[in-house]
């Protein structure tokens, strides 16, 4: 094992404004996996901009290089091209653990273990970024942290729930039995600028859809319910839990429901009234409803998300508007 570095008194890299030794904040140093997905980059981009030091490991599965090619050339960034499920040696103080793909149960295991590992080996915090569906197709509404979830084991989308849920006990696991500094994020669904076009979660479709002129896809009847956050509210809580005290889990999600016919109404609003719905076979397993109870954010992080979805769809429409129209 290499030994860990000493605590760098870093200067900030060139062009940038130096203050005086003793006002300069102590500089982190801040690893971020999946840094090129969606929200990695931004999570980047606010580090980034508080002075911090940062590197992105991403193995490009779902991420893009262009999400971070702004910070291309700045002695404070570096991307590294690796994927998490091999081992991998660094020194930095904190670890958020974001990298996740679409059929992910190893990822979420190996790749969380291997991130912990690191964690465990140089003192660093670790964040995990876990999700909702841990909470499967809930019996409780809202779902509070202490609900336990009514998960499928073995059903099409359990690699991805079982799979954060086995990561949120690795994680435990690691705090309890190795003093891992740990904090876990339970994030609902979130949309923004930068998200992938053509993954198929419904925000996604129904802008990129009515943007193509395309009618919207309605899983089902329809009436089955999400609770919609936008990234930069996402983003300032995961900095929150990580500075913070509190290990979690927390929910970070916005309160606002929708049904999925309701969430097309506002695509048609914001996108192109004439925009038509077209209804098609729900996936197994679909949870029916899903609403955070961010009372215990609120509480211990003083957290809580700002923009509703009529205010933030427009920024991801224009967003979604000039990738699709340019490429
Ligand atoms: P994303 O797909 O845009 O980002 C994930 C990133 O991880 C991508 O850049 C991908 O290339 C990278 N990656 C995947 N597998 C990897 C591996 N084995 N090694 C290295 N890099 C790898 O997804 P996102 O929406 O930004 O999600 C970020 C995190 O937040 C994920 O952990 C996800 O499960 C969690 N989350 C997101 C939402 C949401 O609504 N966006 C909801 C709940 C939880
Ligand atoms: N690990 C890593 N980087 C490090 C330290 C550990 O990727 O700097 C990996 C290591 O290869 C192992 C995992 O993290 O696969 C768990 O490490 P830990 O030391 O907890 O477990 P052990 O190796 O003792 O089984
Ligand atoms: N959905 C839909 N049309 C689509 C894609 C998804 O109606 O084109 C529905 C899907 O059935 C689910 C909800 O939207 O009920 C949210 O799906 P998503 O995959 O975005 O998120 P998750 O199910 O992981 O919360």
């Amino acid at each position: 094992d290499l030994p860990p570095l000493p605590r760098m008194h870093m200067e900030t890299g060139g062009g940038e404004q130096k203050l005086p030794v003793g006002l300069r904040r102590q500089q982190r140093r801040i690893v971020v996996t999946g840094g090129a997905g969606f929200v990695g980059s931004h999570l980047v981009d606010k580090l980034m901009a508080r002075g911090d030091s940062v590197i992105v490991i991403d193995n490009f599965f779902t991420g893009r290089r262009e999400n971070l090619a702004h910070h291309f050339g700045s002695p404070r960034f570096e991307l590294i091209r690796h994927d998490v499920v091999d081992p991998i040696l660094l020194e930095v103080d904190q670890i958020y653990h974001l990298a996740c793909p679409a059929s992910p149960y190893k990822t979420n295991v190996m790749g969380t273990l291997n991130m912990l590992g690191l964690a465990k080996r140089i003192g660093a915090r670790f964040l995990l970024t876990s999700t909702s569906e841990v909470y499967g197709d809930p019996l409780e509404h809202p779902q509070k942290e202490t609900y336990w979830g009514n998960v499928n084991p073995i059903g099409e989308r359990s690699c991805y729930d079982e799979g954060k849920r086995t990561a949120e006990t690795l994680a435990m696991d690691y705090h309890r039995g190795a003093d891992v500094e740990v904090r876990i994020a339970r994030i609902f669904n979130t949309y923004g600028p930068r998200m992938c076009i053509d993954d198929g979660r419904v925000v996604s479709n129904f802008v990129a859809q009515a943007i193509r002129k395309q009618p919207l896809t309605v899983y089902g009847d329809g009436k089955q319910t999400r609770s919609f956050q936008y990234v930069s509210d996402l983003v300032d809580g995961l900095i929150s839990l990580m500075e913070g005290d509190y290990i979690g889990p927390f929910n970070l999600g916005n309160p606002g429901e929708f049904t999925m016919l309701e969430l097309a109404q506002v695509v048609k609003e914001t996108v192109d009234p004439s925009a038509s719905i077209e209804f098609k076979p729900n996936t197994a397993d679909d949870p029916h409803k899903r609403k955070p109870d961010i009372t215990k954010a609120k509480a211990l992080l003083n957290w809580e998300p700002k923009v509703s979805l009529r205010e933030g769809l427009p920024l991801m429409v224009s967003d979604f508007r000039q990738r699709l129209l340019n490429g």
